[in-house]
């Protein structure tokens, strides 16, 4: 094995102490809750539980993403509009709301001194977009709600099943941005069931309430 290779390995080997580090670190938090409350009933239970998948799945999600952005080129990019090399400002931090709960991450800033535009390549990379906290997944979720839902019961159906926090003013520009992409899928999703017509079960709303009873 050469020196490189050996390197690369310590690093796999630390990156996956590190994942596994968060996960006994949960689930020993979840014990020592779990010992604490004795008493506790299958409510309190799944709330800890859900709680702790939460935290579980933010940390992790900060993780992967500060390993990507530590092993990302330190070459300046260069600037999409007019090709100038993009002049390193610092790291800047953000917040990230998405299905999996708040992440904070850090990543680089860079400027272009002839277009006065600022760019942050991660965020490009990740497809996350600019001057908006919520993930691409979670604005999708929450236009589907609000197309549905009034605001503030779609955020409560946000809060409950998936411990997500956005508010009723969010969930609105979420709407507002996504409303007309989501009329289109919403759209197609009808005309595509109209067509499978009669196999259809009548009445239904489509994909949800769709649970097996147990008898
Ligand atoms: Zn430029």
């Amino acid at each position: 094995m050469c020196q490189d290779e050996g390197m690369q390995s310590l690093r796999e080997a630390e990156r996956e102490a590190g994942l596994e580090s968060i996960a006994t670190e949960i689930v020993a938090e979840v014990q020592a809750w779990s010992k604490a409350h004795p008493e506790a009933k299958w409510e309190e239970l799944e709330e800890a539980v859900l709680k702790a998948r939460q935290r579980f799945g933010e940390r992790v999600l900060e993780r992967l993403v500060a390993e990507r952005e530590a092993t990302r080129p330190v070459v300046g990019p260069r600037c999409s509009q007019c090709g100038a090399e993009l002049q390193y400002k610092g790291q800047k931090t953000r917040y990230v709301v998405s299905s999996l709960g708040e992440t904070t991450i850090t990543r680089r800033y860079y400027h272009c001194a002839n277009c006065k535009e600022g760019v942050f390549p991660l965020d490009e990379s990740l497809g996350l977009i600019a001057r908006r906290p919520w993930s691409p997944r979670l604005q999708r979720l929450t236009s589907k709600l609000v197309a549905r839902l009034p605001y503030a019961e779609a955020v409560e159906v946000l809060a409950e099943v998936g411990g997500i926090r956005v508010s009723p003013s969010s969930s609105w520009r979420i709407g507002q941005t996504w409303g007309q992409r989501l009329q289109a899928e919403l759209a197609s999703e009808e005309a595509e069931q109209r067509a499978a017509g009669a196999a259809g079960t009548p009445g239904g709303s489509p994909g949800w309430g769709n649970d097996v009873p147990l008898e």
